[in-house]
């Protein structure tokens, strides 16, 4: 049975090798069977001993003649055999450290024998081939074989389960595929051709041909998708059907919003128009808003949240804003209360670092409705925070919270919720990984922007690059120095940035150096940053604590060591605190790893200043749950599908969304309907 546990399937099988299968998370023989082959071979094609060649796996069907062990003058354990075709043609073949061999392989039986071959003394041999008694049906050769990814546990690499261990068990079990349920509907399969899961589950292991194999993968990566897409629709309708009529309508107020958007310093962009609007849009329906905006670094998404809290809040409702760092939320509550101070709005800041007697006075002051706009940490999540009438949230950096955080915020009386996020993921994957947002996107940058000048630094540059910044110090410029990433040492990084600091100091000891990290208590942490800000310190020392939102237009320098360390992603962050002003800003990356994959990664930022180009190449160089964290991000493990493929996410989405309009309660699709109740987890809400 496809459900039974593998330790009563494979009896056969050692209580050892089922535990290690157990730790490689394969329980069933359903599991089993979704262990996809990591490549194929052809081993298909016999070849006769007169066509074999150096360049190219051989494999041969032929007798054994004649075998036996010998010893080398240089004391090495060889077994020879003599191989001989159907023409008549003869080969030798030998193994090393193998005597068992000339007692297993039988003379005058027909193998099939599939390997390298080498000179050896001016005469083709096989060199340890694998092989496999010819029989009706061939596991190992004669077909298009699978290999698996090997598991070895413990230094010593012992008990490894082999690629040939796992075909074998493959084989044992493929059969029971068969009673593998189809959960597609029959008018999907039949418009895009597909071949039953049934059948790719068993082709994708031991493939007829190319062109089965070619359809097994299709139809188990078409599934994936499907499900997926499915899943995120699912959630997304039963959750506004539950919530319908209890959102907060919103009329726009259209004048009011225009007058306020023409006293901004700046004008919008296209983008911020129009996303403005789809939120607008949103709030004006009585099912509570789930939007996500998604915007390159410095695309300028605070201003559209801000806009959308002007009007929430004329509108006689609060607003939160919800950011993940006290830096940052210092920061907004700055910039946006002296923006919305002259409207009469009162705005007020809530973090975790505030002293007691403070936090009850604006729990008093949310409660009855005197503050109109909270801008906070997640010490807003606290148990105690009652809003009077809170019509919105906002969710900065959202991919730095987590699900639970984000859904407790947004069960406050179901306010409208916008998330935002400069995570720059390419669009038909955010479709995918938050299938259940509505998804706005900030496309361009504002006007005005020079491109930031990046350059992977050689150390026997750096004193070269240390003049350069200090003569930009001498412009009146401002420059950030992140030192490197030391993974969970709260101590190292803070003796990593204090020695950079020191450092530095030596370098430019007449200019003043500011040091920021995460030990610091959160008041020196505000006083540090608004010095920087207004232009006190020239350089600013600091861990991460500053990839997140900062905005200083002055810095137009980012200097970053052991560039090495940190992914694309967040090297793209950390560039994008540079660069927010007019000036020609610059970003110089010290990587302590000069190997070419380093390089490779650190390059492309030289390369391209779009977060979407960079995330697309990190998704190709390290894989989305590397990238975006499978677990917080809800991003399931994908096996077969690529999230690349754009047609196919969007052929699937819309298959999905169609489904679901036909028929919302997949009442004619039980075993559909089975497969996705398994996980009805709401992400959300
Ligand atoms: P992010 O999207 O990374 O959060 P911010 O909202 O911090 O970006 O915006 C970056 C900077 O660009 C801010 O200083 C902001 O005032 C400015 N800005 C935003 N929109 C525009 C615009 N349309 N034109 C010019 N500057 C803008
Ligand atoms: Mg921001």
């Amino acid at each position: 049975m496809i459900d039974t546990k593998l330790s009563e399937q494979l009896l056969k099988t050692t209580s050892l090798y089922i535990k290690k299968l157990n730790e490689m998370g394969l329980f069933t023989v359903r599991d089993l069977l979704s262990y996809y082959p990591r490549a194929y071979e052809d081993r298909s094609q016999f070849r006769q001993i007169h066509e074999v060649n150096i360049r190219e796996v051989n494999t041969i069907k032929a007798k054994l003649n004649a075998i036996e062990n010998i010893i080398t003058p240089s004391r090495k354990k060889v077994t020879k055999a003599e191989l001989m075709d159907q023409t008549g043609n003869v080969i030798e073949a030998v193994w090393f450290n193998q005597p068992y061999l000339a007692t297993t392989l039988k003379n005058g039986h027909e193998y099939i024998f599939s390997g390298r071959v080498k000179l050896d003394f001016g005469r083709l041999t096989f060199q340890g081939p694998g092989y496999e008694e010819v029989k009706q049906e061939q596991v190992h050769s004669g077909r298009i074989v699978p290999v698996y990814t090997e598991f070895d546990t413990g230094p010593a690499k012992k008990n490894t389960i082999g690629s040939d261990w796992l075909r074998n068990k493959m084989h044992l079990i493929v059969h029971l595929a068969r009673e593998e349920a189809d959960f597609l509907p029959a008018a999907i399969m039949q418009k895009e051709r597909l071949i039953p899961r049934n059948t790719a589950l068993e082709q994708i292991h031991f493939p007829a041909s190319a062109e089965k194999l070619e359809q097994a993968r299709h139809r188990l990566a078409f599934d994936e998708l499907f499900l997926l897409q499915l899943e995120a629709l699912k959630r997304k309708q039963d959750y506004q059907s539950k919530v319908n009529q209890l959102g907060k309508t919103i009329p726009l107020k259209a004048e009011l919003v225009k007058d306020f958007i023409r006293q901004l310093p700046f004008e919008l962009t296209d983008s911020q128009r129009i996303t403005t609007f789809q939120i607008f849009k949103d709030m004006e329906k009585a099912v509570p808003m789930i939007r996500l905006l998604e915007g390159d670094v410095g695309s300028g998404k605070t201003i559209v949240a801000t806009i959308v809290a002007y009007h929430t809040i004329k509108s006689g409702y609060q607003a939160a804003l919800m950011v993940p760092t006290e830096v940052l939320a210092q920061q907004h509550f700055e910039k946006i209360k002296a923006q919305l101070e002259p409207y009469g709005i009162v705005v007020e800041i809530l973090t975790g670092s505030a002293k007691k007697s403070w936090k009850t006075f604006i729990k008093e002051r949310l409660k009855d409705g005197s503050i109109h706009l909270i801008i906070g940490t997640h010490a807003l999540l606290e148990e105690d925070v009652v809003f009077h009438n809170l019509g919105l949230v906002v969710i900065d950096e959202q991919h730095r919270f987590g699900v639970e955080q984000r859904k407790k915020l947004a069960a406050f009386d179901y306010p409208h919720v916008l998330h935002m996020t400069a995570t720059p993921i390419p669009r038909t994957l955010a479709l995918t990984l938050y299938g259940d947002q509505d998804l706005s996107i900030l496309k361009e940058m504002p006007k005005g922007r020079v491109p930031i000048v990046t350059r992977v630094v050689p150390e026997n540059k750096r004193m070269q690059s240390y003049r350069f910044i200090e003569s930009e110090i001498i412009k009146g410029r401002q420059v950030y120095v992140i030192c490197p990433l030391i993974e969970e040492s709260d101590k190292l990084q803070f003796k990593a940035v204090t020695e950079e600091y020191n450092h530095l100091k030596d370098v430019f000891g007449q200019y003043h150096i500011g040091l920021l990290h995460g030990r610091l208590k959160s008041a020196e942490k505000e006083s540090i940053m608004r010095d920087f800000a207004q232009g006190k310190t020239h350089l600013l020392v600091s861990t991460t604590v500053i990839e997140v939102g900062i905005d200083v237009k002055n810095a137009t320098i980012m200097m970053i060591e052991g560039a090495d360390h940190f992914g694309l992603a967040q090297l793209h962050q950390l560039r994008g605190r540079v660069g927010r002003g007019e000036a020609q800003s610059y970003c110089f990356l010290f990587s302590e790893n000069n190997g070419e994959d380093a390089m490779k990664r650190l390059r492309a930022l030289e390369k391209t200043n779009s977060g979407f180009a960079l995330a697309e190449l990190d998704l190709e160089l390290r894989g989305a749950g590397e990238i975006y964290g499978t677990r917080q991000s809800g991003l399931p493990d994908l096996r077969m599908a690529d999230l690349l493929d754009v047609p196919l996410i969007e052929k699937t989405r819309s298959y999905a969304q169609e489904l679901l309009e036909q028929d919302p309660g997949l009442q004619h699709f039980a075993v559909l309907k089975n497969k996705l109740l398994k996980k009805e987890e709401w992400i959300v809400s």
